[in-house]
């Protein structure tokens, strides 16, 4: 018996010592032939590599349409401001043009095995905070992705929403301005704060871990910094422009 005992116990110590934080594409697979930021093939290149989740960002645009981009503006047009109609025409590096939200959550029904980290970008006021996560939570929703859809903002108010719209849902916060205490206490899922952060709380992992909260750590890119992360207590998720030579590395 107590050597069954024992045998388990070194079974579970291999797996523990074996687990490596989950790699998130931050923007997508961008760095690589054919692929741009938040581009369709950028989703299907983290996709194919291995990606445990792949990022993007989420924008509404004047007329209501959310459009999938990371700036504010494109081109010196600020997307908060504008119709569809006007970005529509405008290319990516790749040569694809700026994809709207359902346009990239349907190509991403494609790929079931990676996780969509969803992030709502802080928007001009609280009313649109509000609907662009009405949108985006109405979409995911639609399309049946809700299982794979984990959501991220600055904006607390977005998290908010989105709590209250999707309870089950994994909310993150990426602000780094709420101890993980605050963050559980608002009901919300995760801290996904700036390495620096961490560096500065480096007690916030661990604590936000015992809190039951998940951790991710951004932008962690090279592989000195990947391997640094992926040692750190407490971090489950690693976002990373470089997803590639995390998921070489053996
Ligand atoms: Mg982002």
């Amino acid at each position: 018996m107590q050597r069954n005992l024992i045998s388990l116990l070194f079974v579970f110590c291999g797996l523990t010592c074996l687990a490596q934080p989950h790699i998130v594409a931050h923007r997508g697979f961008w760095r690589t032939e054919g692929s741009a930021q938040n581009s369709i093939a950028s989703f299907q290149k983290a996709a194919e590599i291995g990606c445990w989740g792949s990022e993007f960002d989420v924008w509404l645009t004047a007329d209501g349409v959310p459009v999938v981009f990371h700036d504010a503006t494109v081109e010196g047009i600020r997307i908060e401001d504008t119709t569809y109609a006007t970005l529509m025409n405008i290319r990516l590096k790749n040569g694809e043009f700026i994809p709207t939200l359902q346009q990239y959550l349907t190509e991403a029904l494609r790929w079931p095995q990676c996780r969509l980290i969803f992030e709502i970008k802080p928007h001009r006021n609280a009313k649109r905070d509000n609907m662009i996560s009405e949108l985006s939570v109405e979409l995911v929703n639609m399309l049946g992705l809700a299982d794979r859809t984990d959501y991220i903002s600055f904006s607390k108010q977005a998290c908010k929403r989105v709590h209250e719209l999707a309870p089950k849902a994994k909310v993150a916060f990426l602000n780094g301005d709420l101890t993980p205490q605050e963050v559980k206490d608002l009901g919300w899922t995760g801290i996904d704060y700036n390495a620096k952060t961490f560096e500065k709380h480096p007690e916030w992992p661990e604590e936000a871990k015992k809190l039951g909260l998940e951790v991710n750590v951004w932008t962690v890119d090279g592989e000195e910094e990947l391997r640094r992360w992926a040692e750190t207590k407490g971090i489950d998720i690693i976002t990373t422009n470089d997803p590639d030579k995390m998921l070489n590395r053996k």
